[in-house]
């Protein structure tokens, strides 16, 4: 496989996420790509069902809030060091579906590109947390 060298702007250690996630996704693959074609999806199908009306920032940010929530709900009363059986990690697998659907309607409502906003991100966490100073930051 052809790795795709691609210049982030973000240092070293981002630019090996990216060329890791397009070495997952394949060579034709670039960043973003995969949500802006989730997102027309999701629109799709928001808009053939008339749902639209309902799609509003704060209905939205409830919905995002509350799927988080059913994730967390697998976690509850169980110890860090659990085992997850296929099927807990199905729930699990789902549930994050949802709120990352959610994300991208959100995108969609407010129209920004969420692929966008999670690479400058990123680039805000790289800066924010240099991996010379905040590694193990939480063993201390
Ligand atoms: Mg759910």
């Amino acid at each position: 496989m052809r790795v795709k060298r691609i210049n982030t702007g973000l240092g070293q250690r981002t630019t090996k996420y990216v060329i890791a996630i397009c070495e997952i996704m394949g060579e034709n693959f670039m960043p973003g790509q995969k949500i802006q074609e989730l997102a027309e999806k999701i629109r799709g199908f928001i808009d053939t069902r008339s749902w639209s009306k309902y799609h509003k920032p704060k209905n939205i940010a409830i919905a995002i809030s509350v799927e988080a929530a059913e994730l967390l709900e697998l976690f509850q009363w169980r110890a860090s060091n659990d085992e997850f059986d296929k099927e807990d990690y199905e729930k699990i697998r789902m549930e994050t579906a949802d709120v990352a659907i959610y994300a991208i309607c959100m995108a969609n409502a407010c129209n920004f590109d969420l692929g966008d906003a999670i690479d400058e991100k990123i680039g805000q966490n790289v800066r924010k947390y240099p991996a010379e100073d905040s590694k193990d930051l939480f063993d201390r």
